[in-house]
């Protein structure tokens, strides 16, 4: 595990588990950063360096790429950076990650958790998802129920409705600043155009919400049961 400078050792507050290095910076970068200017712990945890995404880069040469802008990112967020040694690709709810992520939990008992929701076309994405929802639930039997949070993630759009809106305004420039220390958001990695897109998102939920900027999350739905129809 690699853990930049900066880690904070308080308790409480908000942590972001993504599946790779800018899924959590592009979706909620804006969200750490308010919190963390409110003087709340924040730390940002990468299941996998994402090394793999890169058409015309070797992972290990990516790797190091990935992991230099992870801390620059965290440094201009002002929050804490921790990244799994899990290879890209091949992220899978085992009880090691799981292990993990529930000792990350126990060691930093935050108030809220940001993860990508499950019904992604990514693996890892949904992986991560089953991840966290079993570490949670480890975690819960010694009293670490944090809420939870997804944000709008353009990979993870299958039953995604967010019922949550913040105002990112007087955030807004941290987070761009943040989210371009990513080459995969200037553009160059793939042919998505992720910062027309997380920028342009940003635009689209602040008309609804009328404000400026905001950006859109969802809480769990509800468990629910349909009354039974009755035969005959
Ligand atoms: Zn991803």
């Amino acid at each position: 595990m690699t853990t930049p400078p900066g880690h904070s050792d308080r308790r409480g507050g908000l942590l972001l588990v993504g599946a790779h290095i800018a899924d959590m910076e592009f979706t909620a970068g804006h969200l750490a950063r308010l919190h963390a200017l409110a003087g709340e712990p924040v730390t940002i945890l990468h299941l996998t360096a994402g090394e793999g995404g890169h058409p015309g880069m070797e992972p290990a040469a990516y790797r190091v790429q990935k992991l230099e802008e992870a801390r620059q990112a965290a440094e201009v967020l002002g929050i804490s950076c921790r990244v799994l040694d899990t290879p890209d690709g091949s992220l899978v709810p085992s009880p090691e990650v799981v292990d993990v992520v529930a000792g990350i939990l126990t060691e930093l008992a935050p108030s809220t958790v940001v993860t990508h929701w499950r019904g992604s076309f990514h693996p890892d994405h949904a992986n991560t998802y089953f991840t966290v929802e079993a570490a949670l639930a480890r975690v819960a039997r010694d009293g670490v129920t944090p809420q939870l949070w997804f944000p709008d993630n353009w990979e993870d759009a299958d039953g995604y409705r967010p019922d949550i809106f913040v105002d990112i305004t007087p955030v807004y420039d941290d987070w761009l600043e943040a989210a371009r220390c990513h080459q995969l958001f200037r553009g160059g990695v793939v042919p998505f155009d992720y910062q027309s897109y997380y920028v342009g998102l940003s635009a689209m939920r602040g008309r609804l919400a009328g404000v400026e900027r905001a950006a859109g999350f969802m809480s769990p739905p509800p468990i629910f049961a349909k009354p039974l129809s009755r035969l005959g």
